[in-house]
């Protein structure tokens, strides 16, 4: 047998035990550089991951090995160059992600415009009409034609991924197309009420007041976020009565109703209340498989009708993760330059479905990395600015940020009612180190091995 070959063997086992993501990280350019009589040299591609599979990996390797060449006793880990690279049919995760994330970015940079926050791909064309949607569509329509006019304001609702931010973003472009000289704004509550936070710290909240109540249609997004926010409730109320009083459009959308947001004013209450509330549902099969088809005209993809059947058929509660399993099949026709066959598909969404950030748990993360740096979770939550536990706790945020769902209020709520303002910094802080700081780049990836972790400790 040759070291490629008992190498080939060993990484076959290896795979089986371990997660896709695992298995890339750990033993993505790792080779068998010679073999004697009783020990094996295996070729690493940095030190880092050469500590990993000493410390956590060796005994399963060599377990591995000793199937193949039952005299190794030893393995010795040196830092060198690969010999052989993963198996070619591999669409791991991993890769697929970073494809997915390259294009991602440059998509997010080009195409929102600064002064009105719109991104020019969402419009009334490319969003599909179904039941669960067509009286938000239509809506969001009548009032584009009739701005401030008709329904004051329009309040959105429905749970994450249902096209709430499509059709919001689509009635500005659709003003900004038919070349109305309007003043438009399109912003998340979260931003607004970051923006409101900063003009109180400068004094410039009469500027930022009269430059809302200048605006013909403002639009806030996810307006669930205000929910205890008394500052900027006050200031949304101001605003809202003075775009109200001349005419002006306002529309929000939230994940729920007004009277299930918590902690919301009586009188924002009454006032979301006071237009026109139009829900939106989760899409049927029909709806599902035409969006599908739609994203796919979009993207210059050329799936089958099974193809385009299956994922509609799969994925139900959320267009966006609908959307998120096309690009992974597209992700993959890309890397391979093939349009995948239906087995691999369903193994493409297989392995998107139990992808890690569906599993994990905001208490795992915390757990994860409290552990890591040794402090208690307690630590993470109290007011301490200790060197320490600030750091540590910055990361928490970051991570909570990155594998769950939570927004930043959420987020400050779980580390001590911290405020958001403090963890959109943190996070910004973090993401910005992370491009100069090797190091912390691979703690994080020791932190998240934690979180998913799937083998002993
Ligand atoms: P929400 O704001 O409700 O969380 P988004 O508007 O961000 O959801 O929608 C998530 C993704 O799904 C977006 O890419 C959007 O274009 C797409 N989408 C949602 N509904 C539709 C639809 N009816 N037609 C086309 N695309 C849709
Ligand atoms: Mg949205």
């Amino acid at each position: 047998m040759t070291n490629e070959e008992l190498w080939k063997a060993v990484l076959g086992e290896m795979e089986l035990s371990l997660t896709r993501a695992n298995f890339t990280t750990w033993f993505k350019n790792t080779s068998v550089l010679s073999k004697d009589k009783n020990a094996v040299i295996v070729s690493v591609p940095n030190g880092f991951i050469k500590e990993w599979l000493e410390n956590k990996f060796n005994k399963k390797i060599l377990e591995s090995i000793r199937n193949q060449s039952p005299e190794i006793r030893e393995i010795r880990y040196t830092i060198g160059r690969p010999k052989i690279e993963l198996a070619k049919h591999d669409f791991s995760n991993v890769i697929l992600e970073r494809e997915l994330e390259s294009r991602s970015n440059i998509e997010v940079d080009k195409d929102v415009d600064k002064a009105t926050n719109l991104n020019k791909k969402y419009t009334f064309e490319s969003f599909i009409v179904g039941s669960n949607n067509e009286l938000a569509h239509a809506a969001c329509l009548a009032v584009t034609k009739s701005l401030g006019k008709l329904y004051n304001p329009l309040f959105l609702y429905g749970g994450v991924g249902l096209g709430k931010t499509h059709l919001l973003q689509a009635m500005g472009n659709k003003l900004l197309i038919e070349g109305n000289p309007k003043s438009i704004l399109y912003i998340s509550a979260e931003r607004f009420t970051a923006s409101i936070l900063e003009a109180l710290v400068h004094r410039t909240i009469e500027d930022l007041k009269s430059k809302y109540s200048q605006l013909d249609l403002l639009m806030i997004d996810d307006i669930q976020f205000i929910a205890g926010k008394e500052k900027t409730q006050d200031i949304i109320f101001s605003t809202f009565n003075e775009l109200y009083g001349r005419n002006k459009q306002i529309v929000l959308s939230s994940d729920r109703p007004p009277q299930a947001i918590p902690a919301l004013e009586e009188r924002l209450r009454s006032r979301f209340e006071g237009g026109m509330i139009a829900d939106i549902g989760i899409p049927d099969f029909e709806t599902r498989l035409a969006i599908l088809k739609q994203k796919s005209n979009e993207k210059n993809y050329d799936f089958d009708e099974e193809t385009l059947t299956y994922i509609a058929t799969h994925i139900q509660n959320n267009v966006r993760e609908l959307e998120g399993a096309l690009n992974r099949v597209g992700a993959f026709s890309q890397i391979y330059n093939r349009i995948p066959d239906i087995k691999e598909v369903k193994n493409i969404l297989n392995t998107y479905l139990s992808s890690p950030y569906r599993k994990t748990s905001p208490q795992s993360i915390l757990k994860a990395v409290a552990d890591f740096y040794s402090i208690s979770g307690s630590d993470l939550i109290k007011r301490s600015r200790k060197k320490e536990v600030v750091k540590p706790r910055q990361i928490a945020m970051f991570l909570l940020r990155e594998e769950t769902k939570l927004s930043f209020p959420e987020i400050g709520q779980k580390l001590g009612g911290r405020d958001h303002s403090t963890v959109i910094h943190a996070c910004e802080k973090i993401k910005s180190e992370l491009s100069v700081d090797e190091p912390l780049k691979q703690e994080l990836v020791l932190i998240r091995e934690r979180v998913y972790n799937s083998f002993e400790k």
